[in-house]
């Protein structure tokens, strides 16, 4: 049997937070924190990583109103608005929780730092990373990557709404197919745009496997954790 897991990051896409014309659903958020919390129980080591897109993303800049990296730091504040959601709904919920931000936002979140991230967890506190890496031009798919990495995770667990990596587009293809392991060359070879290139890169260099899920169905967290068969494995 594979080992467990003992520490995680955690990938949430801010889409995942999303209501219905609103940037957070709190209950939506809650939910998910309860499922944190019941992994935190078991004693897993968590790292959280948490887009921006439910609330900006570089590419809303469309009309190109302003340079691309001012879109990118407004992205990168919109990943901290997340953060301090979820800081404050874990700790409603007694959880141990920091967040540390890549950005300086001192009177919101302490910086991000290698060894103090890893202290935390050790100390377990779930972890929040704020901010992305803190520069324009990436995303938050490559400071998940970057941050499992550094924090030596196990594994790179990519929550999203779609249960896996599929050979094209399931939403518009009824045949699409869905693969429930690939490697990180077959990603490459057949171009499956699951994470940008420099996140999938890093991984890859780094030798850290991600699994793609469906977050939105009860349980998967859990399942995903206890590695049962769920979404898609990428791995080396
Ligand atoms: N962003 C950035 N640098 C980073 C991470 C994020 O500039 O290291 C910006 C970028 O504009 C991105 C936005 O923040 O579009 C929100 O992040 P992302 O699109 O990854 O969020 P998600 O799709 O996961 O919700």
């Amino acid at each position: 049997m594979a080992k467990a897991y003992q520490r995680i990051m955690l990938k949430f896409s801010g889409e995942v937070l999303k209501g219905d014309g609103e940037p957070i659903d709190f209950g939506k958020l809650e939910k998910l924190c309860k499922e944190i919390k019941a992994l935190h129980k078991k004693k897993l080591q968590i790292a959280i990583v948490v887009g921006g897109g439910n609330i900006w993303r570089f590419r809303d800049n469309s009309k190109k109103a302003m340079p691309r990296v001012d879109s990118d730091y407004m992205g990168m504040m919109a990943t901290i608005m997340n953060a301090s959601a979820m800081r404050a709904t874990l700790e409603r919920l007694g959880v141990p929780v920091r967040v540390m931000s890549a950005m300086p936002v001192a009177d919101v979140a302490e910086g991000y730092s290698i060894r103090g991230a890893s202290e935390y967890l050790d100390q377990k506190h779930v972890v929040i990373c704020a901010g992305g890496t803190g520069r324009p031009f990436f995303t938050t798919d490559s400071a998940a990557a970057l941050r499992g990495l550094e924090l030596g995770c196990d594994v790179l667990l990519k929550a999203t709404k779609v249960d896996g990596v599929y050979d094209k587009d399931p939403a518009k293809h009824k045949n699409a197919k869905r693969y429930e392991s690939l490697s990180f060359d077959e990603v490459l070879k057949k171009k499956l745009a699951f994470m940008d290139q420099t996140a999938s890169a890093l991984c890859r260099e780094g030798e850290l496997p991600v699994v793609v899920f469906d977050l939105m169905k009860k349980g998967n967290l859990a399942k995903v954790v206890a590695r049962k068969k769920v979404g898609t494995t990428v791995h080396v």
